[in-house]
């Protein structure tokens, strides 16, 4: 939802459409652009001096350097920032936090590019980051300091995140192990204190925020167009008055420039965690011996609240965090592309979920699950109108348009599985032992006989006994799936 909505404010703004990129591709990029030597890695700085003049640093190999200025952009355990105005602690936030990058492309991907997915004191971030890769976080709530076994997050995770849908399991699955990363999550209380004479701060060594809005980067990036644009502007002001240049001025009307939008920000990123870490689906939710009240489903308030906010509140907040300092963005090209992938559907997406399942541009799967199905490989459901699937003891095997399963509770002509308008449907062909649908949220409930069910990505079909069941699975029709992935994705359904 966040990525819809994420267009919206854009579309009205005129404003390119954001796209989220991979962290270590926007590296290569900014470091290509400043000239790749230029940037000195392990050059950890152990100190500096401000005589009023020049700051000279010195590294942790002894060498020294000096500058007109030090921008202190050394993340949150900054030791700028700890000379500058002392040792303060960060704030633990109760979570830490797997994020991996796999080659993964969800079915979805024309239409849903960032979801959240909300669980009790656990929460799952998934991202298109382009190039055919996503990138998710998973939270889980912990004491700070924790250590997995060698090789042993994945397997972690999967227990952690064990019976939810596939969209979060599936990107575990297709993660190598190496490539999935886990810190605590910190973030520091903002201050007013930016910085001194010749020395400023940016990013998180001034600024550390919750990851929860994907805002921290984006405000360091800010900082740093505020700080060129101040550098500047002290530039052409010495050149007109033949004086030199202010430097101090310059650094102080960035760190004023900049302070207010990003508190702001920064209190928006805690509440989003505060909402995301408190979330309950269920009334019953971690209430202990009142835990049996989940099996009445009855909807948290604070998840209705939080729907509320989400539908009214948010898009107002995003249109500030997004298009803030709109004035500065005057006379750039009005590039927005909103029409080579969302287009009018977007807000009927934002608020019709069967519409949004509809615009899957995937392939259809039935996994199966219950071990007399005498099936090891996926069936594929064809999006054909005219060609229903039927699945029965007796069926005629008309060109892979059924199924023949030899099991005493499968009627001979049992069920049958079709395509109409965008949507697959089953319907019980009057079966001795009935037809069910166990939905992703566990509820199971008999398909009436001659009469159709929709099908949904995650639904269980179950023919007559546990023991042959499918589950329905969505995959991308891109053909970038790699075969690891695929086989992987076997393997879970069974
Ligand atoms: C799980 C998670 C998800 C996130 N998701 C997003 C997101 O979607 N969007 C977003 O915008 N932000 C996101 N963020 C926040 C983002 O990662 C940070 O805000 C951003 O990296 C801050 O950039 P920075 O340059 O200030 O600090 P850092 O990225 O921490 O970089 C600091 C650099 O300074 C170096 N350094 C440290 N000490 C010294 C020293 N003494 N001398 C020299 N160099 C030093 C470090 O090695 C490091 O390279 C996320 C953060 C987390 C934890």
């Amino acid at each position: 939802m966040a990525l819809l909505m994420v267009f919206l404010v854009l579309v009205e703004r005129g404003l390119p459409v954001t796209r989220v990129i991979s962290r270590m591709v926007l590296q290569g990029i900014l470091a290509r652009a400043v000239g790749e030597d230029i940037v000195l890695n392990a050059s950890n700085v152990v100190n500096f001096v401000d005589d009023g003049n020049k700051v000279t640093v010195e590294l942790e190999n002894g060498q020294k350097y000096e500058g007109d200025l030090l921008v202190g952009a050394d993340g949150i355990w900054s030791k700028v920032r700890t000379q500058l105005f002392g040792q303060t602690e960060a704030v633990y936030s109760g979570y830490t936090c797997y994020t991996g990058i796999a080659d993964f492309v969800p079915a979805d991907i024309e239409s849903v590019g960032y979801r959240v997915f909300l669980g009790h004191k656990q929460y799952f971030v998934s991202s298109d980051v382009g190039a055919g890769k996503m990138q998710w976080y998973a939270f889980h709530k912990e004491a700070p300091g924790g250590a997995d076994v060698p090789n042993g997050k994945k397997e972690r995770l999967l227990k952690i995140f064990k019976g939810w849908c596939d969209n979060a399991v599936d990107l575990i699955l297709a993660t190598d192990e190496e490539a999935i990363l886990r810190r605590d999550i910190y973030d520091r209380i903002p201050t007013f204190n930016w910085g001194k004479g010749r020395v400023t701060l940016l990013g998180d060594s001034v600024h550390a925020m919750q990851p929860n809005m994907g805002q921290g980067g984006c405000m360091a990036i800010e900082d740093s167009y505020q700080l060129a644009s101040e550098l500047d502007n002290a530039w052409e002001q010495s050149i007109k008055s033949r004086s030199p240049i202010k430097v101090d001025s310059a650094l102080r009307s960035y760190e004023n420039e900049r302070k207010l939008r990003v508190a702001v920000i920064h209190g928006m990123a805690r509440m989003a965690a505060l909402m995301a870490s408190t979330y309950k689906a269920y009334l019953g939710v971690g209430l202990g011996p009142l835990e049996f009240l989940t099996n009445f489903r009855i909807p948290h308030p604070g998840r209705v609240g939080g729907r509320f906010f989400v539908d009214i509140l948010m898009p107002s907040m995003l249109n500030w965090i997004l298009g803030g300092n709109s004035d500065k963005l005057e006379g750039r090209p009005l590039s927005c592309r909103i029409s080579d992938k969302a287009n009018g559907q977007l807000r009927q997406w934002f608020e019709d979920d069967d519409a949004l399942e509809r615009a899957i541009n995937g392939e259809w799967f039935l996994l199966p699950c219950g071990d007399q199905t005498g099936l090891s490989k996926p069936i594929r459901l064809t999006q054909n109108e005219m060609k229903p699937f039927i699945i029965g003891s007796a069926v005629q095997d008309d060109q892979g348009s059924s199924i023949t399963i030899d099991s005493p509770e499968v009627s001979p002509t049992h069920a049958r599985i079709y395509y109409k308008d965008g949507a697959f449907f089953v319907t019980d062909m009057r079966s001795e032992h009935g037809t069910w649908i166990v939905d992703i949220e566990g509820k199971r409930y008999r398909v009436p006989p001659n009469y159709p069910a929709r099908v949904r990505p995650f639904d269980v079909l179950v023919f007559g006994s546990d023991k042959v069941s499918f589950r329905v699975k969505v995959k991308s029709a891109a053909p970038s799936i790699s075969k690891k992935e695929e086989e992987t994705q076997v393997l879970q359904g069974v």
